[in-house]
């Protein structure tokens, strides 16, 4: 868990994107997900057009409280008058009154200023709690915060996996630098996960699975969340279990040496 304003946030959360494909199978799976503790929910406008909010809010109807319910304003939409509108939908879609975190859902050809504009009026109306971004690179990061001042921009959702940990570079320190959190998301590579003799090892050790060190290991910086999507019950239940797996700093190690975060590449860094 991990303080995000006043709400705890639970660090490995569910993804929601494709659950149109399956309607019950995904509405069971988030309920199981919120008996085992996986409240924070990851949703999106643009998923199946609309679909897939409208799910997720059929999944948590009377259970609104025990959820961190999060969704994202589609790039094109997210002008100052079309990123209100658009959280209008996502609430009715939902069936709440409230977001606790609403995303630009990666950088708009919409001046950023009007979409923090509409996303500071939204969390003055009471219609959103924080609000953050979605792919930024550390310059737009940067951005974000020089228009919305310090501490405002509550999260930064961006790819990470084992495979893939270039956040960690450049993105993972200016956002911990400003208390912003990142949301790592498609830990599982977008179902392509691949195990490895290492994982399998500490698995073994540990009575657990690949999966749940990878994701263990993805959320080891106190920063950092991850939003795997399952939509099976059987899935979402290895998923919330890696959430109490212990890895040693040794285990780390070696998790870090088997899949390599790369070099970083050499640039100036924005000044924050
Ligand atoms: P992912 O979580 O990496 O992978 C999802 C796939 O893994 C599904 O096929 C799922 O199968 C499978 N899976 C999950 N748990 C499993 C388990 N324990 N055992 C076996 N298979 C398992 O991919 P993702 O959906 O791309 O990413 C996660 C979430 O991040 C998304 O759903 C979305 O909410 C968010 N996201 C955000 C952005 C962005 O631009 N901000 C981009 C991509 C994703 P089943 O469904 O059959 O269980």
């Amino acid at each position: 868990m991990f303080g995000w304003t006043e709400t705890l946030v639970p660090v490995i959360g569910q993804g929601t994107w494709n659950m149109e494909r399956d309607r019950a199978s995904s509405i069971a799976a988030i309920r199981r997900g919120l008996d085992l503790g996986m409240t924070h929910i990851d949703t999106a406008e643009m998923y199946g057009n609309g679909k897939v909010e409208d799910i997720v809010g059929e999944a948590i109807a009377g259970r609104r409280q025990e959820v961190f319910l999060v969704s994202k304003v589609l790039p094109d939409n997210a002008s100052r008058q079309g990123t209100m509108t658009a959280c209008e939908r996502s609430l009715r879609r939902l069936r709440t009154d409230c977001l606790d975190c609403y995303l630009l859902h990666w950088p708009s050809r919409h001046r950023l200023a009007d979409t923090i504009a509409a996303f500071e009026q939204l969390v003055r109306d009471g219609k959103i709690k924080t609000w953050g971004v979605s792919n930024f690179n550390e310059d737009r990061v940067a951005e974000a915060v020089r228009i919305g001042g310090p501490n405002r921009v509550a999260c930064n959702q961006v790819l990470y996996l084992l495979e893939e940990r270039t956040v960690e570079h450049h993105i993972l320190p200016i956002c911990e630098r400003q208390q912003i959190a990142i949301v790592g998301y498609s830990p599982f590579g977008q179902g392509r996960f691949r195990s490895h003799p290492v994982l399998e090892e500490i698995a073994r050790a540990r009575g657990a699975t690949p999966r749940q060190v990878a994701l263990r290991f993805l959320v080891r910086h106190p920063s950092v969340f991850t939003i795997p999507k399952a939509g099976r019950v059987d899935h979402v239940e290895e998923n919330a279990r890696a959430g109490d797996l212990p890895l040693t700093e040794e285990e780390i190690r070696r998790i870090d040496e088997a899949f390599p975060a790369g070099r970083p590449r050499r640039r100036h860094l924005p000044t924050l």
